[in-house]
């Protein structure tokens, strides 16, 4: 009988450890992919990330097909239509990915119980972390709530296997092809208006874009990395947010690429080192999300559910979405994240800052806001990473840390190229200028071709104020226990 690999957030080949365990079998394997729209527990993905699902699920279904792999694509709620389909298939086996969403791990629960009731073995892999959340623990055998020690715990268990090779046709006995949809049917891209040209000319999502840009940042990135990292005005990191969110590259696989550019000796122990414990920062999102169903909506430390955010004032909310708060470093981060879809992380960290301390929003605002338009929008690194600039996570920034917009813009984007690539209006504006235009004379400005409050907004809150308001609310916080 056939064997059937559910695709969920693992869209590749290449160390895929279900799919890899399906072929060994020597069976005929089929491939099925199911939008699930349809479960009511399931977070709706954001509308970038639908954009993404739809482009990588062709790049999937071609590569598929190259492979003589059948591949389906269904839609509807997994614990009724992947019996269906195991059915269908008359497949005796299913294989899958695990996931460690609460809504997700408990849908899976279910399909497994139904097929098992069926007589379907099902076999569960880890496709998607180097260590997964149960397997680290504290010396006492507890979950782990600060970064460096659940760091330290993961790296005493030695070097993640190294990935498993991407199959070839030789590998593949084609399994039953089953009735399904083309992607398009889903309709997951924008059509009126067509808001994913920017998208479009940033991103190849799939494996082979994937590859491509694991490639280039091995090449170019890389060496360096632990210095430049900061600094969204250099090509310095690695943009493999979104391929990893959709699971176009496994952890495992840039684990062992890094490694083996060192050997090449195309960088340093320390970026390497570095590059690994940004990876390690996702394995810990990940640890708290399995500590904290609730991740994206309760705060990790309960003593700040009395805290009295303002109620979001509309014109407020639009110029922080649609970056024209009057801030540069704002306005470039928020407008880099609607364009592109992404947005550098030392600027995620400002632009959030800036919602929470100088506008006094709930962190839940802003973790929506990303949620629909970051192509990486990732439920357990979003939510982890909103919490901790809020200061209410685990292991987060402390609540008197309230970032300077103007500062941190001319620590980390000295001579304002990222903010003249985001916010042309400022492109004229001289360097000592561009993250406090206000201060240029009327003269110095008009030369820029700048009139502030027309081409370019004035300030939308006073930072200094904003700030003492901030420490002055989040100083009357219940001491941490
Ligand atoms: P690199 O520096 O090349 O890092 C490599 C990989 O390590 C990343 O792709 C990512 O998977 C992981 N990583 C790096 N930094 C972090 C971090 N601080 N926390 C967790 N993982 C990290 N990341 C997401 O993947 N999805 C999100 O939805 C997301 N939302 C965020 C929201 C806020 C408010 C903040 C401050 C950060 C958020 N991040 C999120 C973390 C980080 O900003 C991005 O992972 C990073 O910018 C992606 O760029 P890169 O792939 O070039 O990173």
């Amino acid at each position: 009988a056939p064997v059937l690999v559910w695709f969920r957030e693992d869209l590749r080949l290449g160390d895929h450890p279900a799919l890899a365990a399906a072929l060994e079998t020597g069976r005929p394997v089929t491939a099925l992919y199911l939008y699930d729209d349809a479960s009511p527990s399931l977070r709706p993905l954001g509308g970038a990330s639908q954009w993404w699902l739809s482009r990588s699920l062709k790049a999937l279904a071609q590569d598929c097909a190259a492979l003589g792999l059948p591949f389906t694509v269904r839609k509807g709620a997994a614990a009724t239509e992947i019996p269906k389909a195991v059915k269908e298939a008359g497949a005796a086996q299913t294989l899958w990915s695990r996931r460690y969403g609460a809504a997700e791990a408990k849908i899976d629960g279910e399909v497994q119980a139904r097929l098992e009731r069926a007589g379907v073995e099902v076999s569960t892999f880890n496709g998607r972390l180097l260590y997964e959340p149960w397997e680290v623990t504290s010396k006492a055998g507890t979950p782990l709530k600060l970064f460096s020690p659940f760091w330290r715990a993961c790296q005493a268990k030695g070097d993640p296997a190294p990935p498993l090779p991407r199959p070839t046709k030789r590998d593949v006995t084609a399994g039953p092809a089953l009735d399904g949809l083309a992607v398009e049917d889903l309709a997951l891209e924008p059509t009126t208006p067509d808001w994913a040209g920017g998208l479009r000319a940033n991103w190849t999502p799939g494996e082979a874009g994937a590859r491509e840009a694991v490639g280039a940042f091995l090449d170019d990135g890389l060496r360096g990395y632990a210095k430049n990292r900061d600094r969204p005005d250099l090509p310095a990191t690695s943009r493999m947010s979104p391929h990893l969110r959709f699971g176009e590259v496994s952890p495992r696989q840039l684990w062992h690429a890094v490694e083996a550019a060192k050997a090449e000796g195309a960088a340093n122990g320390t970026d390497v080192e570095k590059f690994r414990a940004e990876l390690g920062w996702r394995e810990f999102s990940y640890h708290l999300l399995h500590q904290h169903p609730e991740l994206a909506t309760r705060n990790v430390q309960p003593r700040f559910d009395a805290f009295p955010w303002s109620k979001p004032d509309p014109a407020q909310m639009r110029a922080w979405r649609r970056g024209l708060t009057g801030y540069p470093i704002v306005d470039a981060g928020m407008r880099q994240l609607w364009t592109t879809g992404w947005m550098h992380n030392r600027v995620r960290m400002i632009c959030a800052s800036f919602l929470i301390k100088d506008l006094l929003v709930d962190w839940r605002e802003g973790e929506a806001w990303f949620w629909d338009t970051l192509v990486d929008a990732d439920p357990a690194n979003n939510a982890a990473s909103w919490q901790w600039v809020a200061g209410c996570g685990a292991d987060a920034a402390p609540y008197f840390r309230v970032f300077n917009p103007i500062l941190q813009g001319e620590k980390f984007d000295p001579e304002g190229a990222y903010v003249k690539a985001f916010v042309p209006e400022l492109k004229d504006v001289p360097t000592r200028y561009v993250h406090k235009p206000w201060e240029a004379t009327e003269i110095e400005l008009r030369a820029a071709g700048v009139t502030l409050g027309e081409d370019y907004p004035r300030t939308i809150v006073d930072h200094g104020k904003a700030r003492d308001r901030a420490l002055a609310a989040f100083g009357r916080l219940p001491p941490k226990d």
